[in-house]
């Protein structure tokens, strides 16, 4: 079959290099791609929100599966555009992707069928938020409605940042109109674990737990970054906490969004925090994690195809997901100055000394070719060095002592990706 994967990053890198495994994929596309995605498929310089773009090249290809990667395509309502044309596609219609497009709807589907989560309040008055926070307890979570880059979430330790907050996302509108709304919430601590996993409206089939790192420096400090590094799986997401999660967590979700009239067949993202009082859910996201997925996809012995399908045709109960008996690390090489300003165009060297290992794996995010066709830099994450073990620390050493090999001007990475296992 032929096949289209929608967007440009590690992620879809990591998607991309999962579906060549299967024998049904015939040839696959990818719009727009990168660098490392071009060696395995044909990229088409056809941008993830240009929909009617997209559409005409799937009918003109007659592609039969379509897989959205990003948010923005999704949020925007890509699966609708598709599936009014006939087309197959995998990933959650407008009405179901709302679940990570607005924060004040996940927030309110959480407490209408009680689903662990932090307090809150929703506000769309900055005045009101502004007097909500005279007599509020402190630190406290400000996080701006709509989507943001991962950007929109502000941790504020006192009134006077929280105040400050309030300008930043809804007077200032710095994530633009997705400080329209804003969800106050209550300030949570424990360990913070990410499922993603498989929903065909009906079944949920959580995948392997993974570990994101989204702060730039080591340590966890610095600015908020799309993600620098990950690890599958969560020596911390235990059986017991398992248990609990699809107990009071998975299912609830997945029906909730039925009893809703917004049935979900696409992959949910938990964003889990282990709190003193159990899992309590931080986030959904409404498709793979980006820097989760290139973590988890290596570990799955399914054909991704095979559980694709068994999302869109409603028959996910007759699958079940299959993860190997071994660990992944997933170590970001960033452009010097992400996440704010960095350089772009600067050659990559080494690529090629890490090809053809079977414990390691190089995810392309932010790369291009240049006219010469040399691999440069066209991004703020430009690779994820990805280790493979029988452990997370044989995993873990694997991906540090393959990062030197790969050298681009300014290149910088997280030294400590992984720390906690070492506390496990
Ligand atoms: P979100 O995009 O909602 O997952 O928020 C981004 C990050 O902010 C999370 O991964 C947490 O590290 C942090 N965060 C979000 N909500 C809370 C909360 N209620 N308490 C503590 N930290 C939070």
């Amino acid at each position: 079959m032929s096949i289209l994967v929608v967007g440009s990053g590690g992620r879809e890198h990591a998607l991309v290099w999962s579906l060549a495994k299967s024998p049904k994929a015939d040839k696959i596309y990818c719009a727009p791609g990168n660098a490392g995605i071009g060696e395995i498929a044909e990229c088409v310089p056809i941008k993830a929100m240009d929909f009617e773009g997209l559409l005409s090249f799937a009918k003109e290809k007659k592609i039969d599966l379509t897989v959205v990667g990003m948010d923005d395509p999704l949020v925007g309502g890509i699966v609708d555009v598709f599936e009014a044309e006939g087309l197959r596609v995998f990933g959650p219609r407008k009405n179901a992707a709302i679940l990570e497009g607005s924060k004040a709807f996940s927030k309110e589907l959480m407490k209408k069928y009680g689903i662990p989560t932090a307090a809150y309040e929703t506000f769309s008055d900055p005045e009101e938020a502004e007097a909500y926070l005279e007599t509020a307890k402190f630190p406290i979570v400000l996080k701006a409605d709509g989507l943001a880059l991962g950007k929109g979430v502000l941790i504020c330790a006192d009134k006077a940042e929280a105040l400050e907050g309030v300008g930043t996302i809804m007077r200032r509108k710095q994530f633009g109109e997705a400080g329209a709304k804003m969800v106050v919430e209550e300030f949570m601590t424990g360990r913070e674990v990410s499922v993603l996993s498989f929903c065909d409206g009906k079944t949920l089939r959580p995948m392997t737990s993974a570990q994101d790192h989204k702060r730039a420096g080591d340590g966890d400090t610095g600015l908020n970054t799309g993600g620098m590094g990950t690890f599958s799986p969560s020596p911390f997401y235990t059986e017991e906490v398992d248990r609990f999660c699809h107990e009071h967590i998975y299912q609830k979700t997945v029906e909730a969004m039925r009893s809703e009239g917004r049935p979900f067949v696409g992959v949910i993202y938990f964003g889990l925090m282990l709190t003193a009082d159990g899992p309590k859910v931080l986030e959904y996201n409404c498709r793979f994690g980006d820097p989760e997925a290139q973590v988890v996809l290596p570990r799955m012995e399914n054909d991704l195809v095979d559980v694709i399908e068994a999302c869109i045709d409603g028959t996910l109960d007759q699958t079940e997901l299959v993860f190997a008996d071994n660990a992944a690390v997933c170590v970001v090489l960033a452009s010097g100055g992400y996440p704010v300003h960095y350089e772009k165009g600067y050659p990559i060297e080494g690529l090629e000394s890490l090809k053809g290992r079977d414990d390691v794996v190089v995810f392309h995010a932010g790369t291009a070719r240049d006219p010469e066709g040399r691999i440069v830099t066209s991004g703020g994450r430009v690779l994820g060095v990805v280790g493979l073990g029988k452990t997370l620390k044989e995993a873990r050493a694997t991906a540090y002592d393959a990062v030197p090999s790969v050298t681009f001007k300014d290149a910088f990475c997280r030294k400590d990706i992984g720390k906690a296992i070492d506390e496990a």
